[in-house]
């Protein structure tokens, strides 16, 4: 029998699989907490950590959310956003155009999650006769559906089949409740993006323009919009339109609570394609290089949404009619829009804006050094945050 397996990784796989949810996303979420926690701590500093930050522009919105909300470093931040906002400046400043808001490398964070997800998975599939994995595994609640098309796409095709088999297993039998229904389909909260597809494709719904208010001068006021805007839906089951599902990031939010309908056929959908993955010869299995080569350069055979998010589209066709009226600071993924429908003038009404942030950044970070403790705090304690939307985009919007 191959031993091989029995590293670190299938001692953690073996104690993940005795926890309820699926047993990827545990570990998973255990990496994002890690490496966020690690960078707070010890390499806020490091130049190879940073340059990888400042090559993909600041971490991708979840991350970068995750880092301020529940690592709670908004120091961290202030900093590595600071140097993001200079490498932006200078590259406009350099005549750059509308390069300069374009990253050139993925979300570090998002990078160490998908090698701890394929690290998992890889021993999962490969040990799955080991005794003890083999009956974790059965006495578990199975895996998500995410990691299920994942799995029922890598490994060799004995493996899969076995491995997607067993996992539908756990799905059989009493009716789901929708809690979880919900993990079921999207896997556990914040482990995967929007439905980036949905957001980026030409076609989508019609929905009325929302009114656009104006909070404060760095706010973005398309992502206020939308955030208004589906912020008043109660359900997201009242925006189904027969074929579509949601994306894990708007699955997790309030109006996703109760969506059974929307997640059965999620869930549905995903067990058929997982089926026809493990059934497809050896056709599915990529070498890892391959596939690294096609996450980075195409979503659109990611295969994490098999239904389009209804949520994700309804905010495509707010973003579309919002991002030509450039009358204030677009966070850079609406900035990217704008400038894909406006051309590179949309970038004019930013960099004012970007100054003052850096002016109030500088503040912020001045007042952090102990001899300046005594000073009295004002409207810089707040640039930490502004600065993290105005680059990532306010919280949840991808
Ligand atoms: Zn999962
Ligand atoms: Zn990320
Ligand atoms: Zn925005
Ligand atoms: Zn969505």
């Amino acid at each position: 029998m191959r031993t091989v397996y029995r590293h670190g990784t299938f001692y953690d796989l073996l104690e993940a699989l005795a926890q309820p949810g699926c047993a990827i996303c545990t570990l998973v979420a255990r990496t994002r907490w890690r490496y966020l926690d690690s960078l707070a701590y010890e390499n806020v500093n490091d130049p190879g950590v940073r340059a990888r930050i400042r090559a993909a522009l600041g971490f991708c919105n979840r991350h970068a959310w995750y880092f301020v909300e529940t690592v709670r470093e908004v120091f961290g931040a202030a900093i590595i956003y600071r140097d993001i906002l200079h490498t932006v400046q200078r590259a406009v400043a350099r005549g750059a155009g509308s390069r300069a808001i374009e990253p050139a490398g993925p979300c570090p964070a998002c990078e160490a999650e998908r090698q701890a997800a394929e690290d998992a998975l890889t021993v999962l599939t490969e040990a799955f006769d080991d005794p003890d994995l083999h009956r974790a595994f059965e006495r578990s609640d199975g895996l998500c559906g995410p990691h299920l098309l994942q799995v029922a796409a890598t490994g060799r095709t004995d493996e899969r089949r076995r491995l997607v088999a067993a996992s539908l297993e756990h799905q059989q039998g009493n009716g789901m409740t929708p809690p979880q229904a919900r993990w079921r389909a999207v896997g556990a909260p914040g482990l995967f993006p929007t439905d980036e597809q949905a957001l980026t494709s030409g076609e989508s719904d019609r929905v009325a323009a929302p009114s656009v208010e104006l909070a404060d001068p760095f706010t973005c006021p398309v992502c206020t919009a939308v955030r208004s805007d589906l912020d008043r839906i109660a359900s997201w089951e009242s925006l189904d339109n027969q074929i579509g599902g949601l994306c894990n990031v708007h699955a997790w939010m309030p109006p996703g609570q109760d969506c059974l309908k929307l997640y059965t056929r999620q869930i549905t959908t995903m067990a058929q394609r997982a089926r026809e993955l493990a059934e497809a010869g050896g056709k599915a299995w990529l070498p890892r290089a391959v596939r690294e080569l096609r996450q980075r350069h195409s979503r659109a055979d990611d295969m994490s949404f098999p239904l389009s998010c209804i949520a994700c589209r309804r905010q495509a066709a707010i973003e579309r009619s919002l991002c030509t009226l450039i009358v204030r600071p677009l966070c850079l993924p609406h900035l990217r829009r704008a400038v894909r429908q406006n051309g590179p003038e949309a970038m004019a009404a930013v960099r004012s804006s970007w100054r003052d942030l850096d002016h109030l950044l500088g503040e912020y970070l001045r007042k952090e050094d102990y001899r300046f403790r005594g000073e009295p705090r004002g409207i810089e304690q707040k640039s930490p945050r502004w600065i993290v939307a105005l680059i990532s985009g306010a919280p949840g919007i991808r």
